[in-house]
């Protein structure tokens, strides 16, 4: 930017906030934060909004506020949530639709001078959860809709069915399709380790030999991606779930300051506060390490448990054939174990989710094998084992599971 002197930098942008008061009927303070994107997935039980933020807000636990629907003034029933020191202007006054039986669509208004209203116009409701996330700053909103899933109920018991199924247990009595998500790809490297190896490539090599593994094993595979192109961590997820995978499998190498660690380790998404690999988390979600522990508080409120039995189930699978097929060709491996860890690319409701740190890319004897073809496959092949027997083991506790993801999502 060229020099200019600090006084015609003042006098421009007031120039230019006289004009936005003019256009808009309201002057933009300064100091404020913008609306970046809306955007919104409809899924099979809810809809998720997210609002994409240009700087990090502070919010209550949960400010949203629900109101009924008004129809003197054809208001339907709709929820809210400001924004403090937001500027959004009239830009998204006329909102964006979405229509999808679960919502209308979702408004965004300047409500008072530092602060913005993010409406959200209701069709059903059953219950919502909210959360914000950063890299970039962002506020979620799922949507769930009990109405939607009632009526399939009912139409189950009509059949004879069993009713109070939720999704997540009427997919694991197939449990067909495997999401598998290979971590990073295009401009994000991931851990960039030995001999410059970039983790992208590993996690992609290695995710297509599972995805072949898997296919032989009459499996349905989707990948997140299988190329070398940049998706972000709500695609991944998205992607799952427009897919309605019954499994998800995220698969990254680890990379460590001390270049004596190594091994295997598999991590999967739960409530509970623990003691967590900070640099692990903070690098697979993107953010600053400092920024773990609010997103681990996010988590503790997100009541995942539903899910996360099942993972943890999931996880105690891989890392056992993982494990042992390793052991058997390989004599020995280094074992890191199953652990917690709060990554956004699990954050999934509906589906068993587990993240496989293969290796150490900054070991050199980790790096050597992560290099090998022969090493990848075994692996591809173990954790396939694991997830089959994962299938077979499942799909005897169904409708313990469906009670018990009913119960959990209703408190939410
Ligand atoms: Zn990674």
């Amino acid at each position: 930017m060229k020099a200019r002197s600090q006084r015609s930098m003042w006098a421009s942008r007031g120039l230019l906030a006289l004009v936005a008061f003019t256009l808009l009927g309201a002057e933009r303070p300064p100091g404020l934060g913008d609306v970046t994107e809306i955007r919104t997935w409809s899924y099979p039980d809810y809809t998720r909004v997210v609002v994409e933020l240009s700087r990090g807000i502070a919010l209550e636990e949960d400010p949203t506020v629900r109101l009924p629907a008004d129809e003197s003034a054809s208001r339907p029933e709709r929820l809210y949530i400001d924004l403090p020191e937001i500027w959004v202007g009239r830009r998204y006054a006329d909102g964006v639709p979405v229509g999808d039986g679960l919502l209308q669509g979702v408004r965004l208004g300047q409500n008072t001078k530092r602060t913005s209203r993010l409406v959200v116009d209701l069709e059903r409701y059953d219950s919502h959860r909210m959360f914000t996330l950063r890299s970039p700053d962002r506020v979620v909103i799922d949507i769930y809709g009990e109405a939607r899933k009632k009526a399939e109920a009912d139409s189950s018991v009509k059949k004879g069915g069993q009713s109070g199924t939720s999704r997540l247990s009427a997919q694991s009595r197939s449990m067909k399709t495997v999401v598998i998500d290979p971590g990073h790809g295009g401009k994000d490297p991931g851990a960039v380790g030995i001999g410059n190896v970039h983790e992208k490539d590993i996690n992609l090599k290695l995710g297509l030999l599972l995805a072949e593994r898997l296919r032989s094993r009459s499996f349905n595979v989707v990948m997140t991606r299988s190329d070398d192109s940049f998706i972000d961590l709500e695609t991944r997820t998205a992607i799952a779930e427009s897919a309605k995978g019954d499994i998800f499998v995220s698969i990254h190498v680890n990379a460590s300051e001390n270049k004596r660690l190594r091994g295997i380790e598999i991590y999967y998404l739960d409530e509970e506060h623990e003691r967590h690999n900070v640099e692990v988390a903070a690098r697979e979600n993107g953010v600053r390490p400092e920024d773990v522990d609010a997103l681990q508080q996010t988590l503790a409120r997100l009541r995942v448990a539903e899910a996360s039995k099942l993972s943890q189930s999931l996880a105690q699978y891989v890392h056992r054939d993982l494990t042992e097929g390793l052991t058997q060709t390989y004599g020995r491996v280094s074992d890191l174990g199953v652990k917690k860890g709060p990554f956004y690319v699990l954050f999934m409701s509906s589906m068993p989710a587990i993240l496989v740190e293969t290796g150490f890319l900054t070991n050199p004897k980790d790096a050597k094998l992560l290099s090998s073809k022969r090493y990848l496959d075994v692996m591809a092949a173990q954790i396939a084992s694991g997830l089959g027997h994962y299938r077979n083991r499942d799909g005897q506790r169904v409708s313990r599971t469906g009670e018990r993801a009913h119960a959990s999502r209703s408190r939410l």
